[in-house]
């Protein structure tokens, strides 16, 4: 299965490095054309005051850019939900907002979160993807994946919600070092060992998930559906 049209639909900024950075910039390495779309604003109210928040919303947002232009992605978008809160919008709104963007890019390959992540927002734009990705003639979308992000996705409780057993691994042992050096870019979203959202803990969960099927490292999706 050749993925030549990517879209990597992401809550926040730094899920598409957490989930699928290596797959990004292998991808993209073998020529695919590659784009994000972050769908809520990624600023979690941390800021009393609108100035800070704007000044924090633009920072994110710039590194963003950043990761994704290490990671060799075509374009990116930022769309405007509530961090934290998109369970306040009608689900409809998101999965037509998801839509418009599957409209634009008409992609083959969509990635996105798991449907049983703590992060609210996860959960839903998960919902709001497999809604918009039915399988209906002519929808342009053949692979569906669902990659995992630190310090979410493990961070459920059993019956709480889907458990992550993934069933579809991308070798990314040539593409760590990117995935890495893009989650860098987040440097104000990382935090210190033995955090999950670590460097070191990424990178753990790399060579794991390498280990899993017998390469250096890899990222762990599962796979929702596939038309072949
Ligand atoms: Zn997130």
């Amino acid at each position: 299965m050749v993925h030549n049209s990517v879209l990597v639909l992401a809550a926040h900024p730094d899920d598409e490095v957490l989930g699928c950075g290596g797959t990004i910039a292998k991808w993209v390495d073998a020529g695919a054309r590659v784009h994000v779309a972050f769908l809520a604003d990624g600023v979690y109210s941390r800021q009393a005051d609108a100035h800070a928040q704007q000044a924090e919303l633009l920072a994110r947002r710039a590194a963003a850019q950043k990761a994704c232009s290490i990671l060799g992605t075509q374009s990116v978008s930022f769309g405007d939900f509530p961090d934290n809160r998109m369970d306040t919008i009608p689900l409809l709104d998101v999965t037509q907002a998801v839509e418009a963007l599957i409209g634009i890019h008409q992609p083959d390959t969509v990635l996105t979160h798991h449907a049983g992540d703590v992060n609210i927002d996860h959960r839903r734009l998960h919902e709001a993807v497999v809604t918009a990705c039915r399988p209906q003639q002519g929808h342009p979308v053949k692979t569906l994946l669902c990659f995992e992000v630190a310090s979410s996705t493990e961070w459920q409780l059993p019956g709480s919600g889907p458990v992550f057993a993934p069933n579809w691994f991308v070798d990314i042992s040539a593409t760590l070092a990117r995935k890495l050096e893009a989650l860098d870019s987040y440097a104000g979203e990382l935090r210190a060992w033995p955090h999950p959202r670590s460097l070191q803990g990424v990178e753990h969960l790399a060579r794991w998930r390498g280990a899993t099927v017998g390469v250096d490292a890899a990222e762990a999706f599962i796979l929702g559906r596939q038309l072949a």
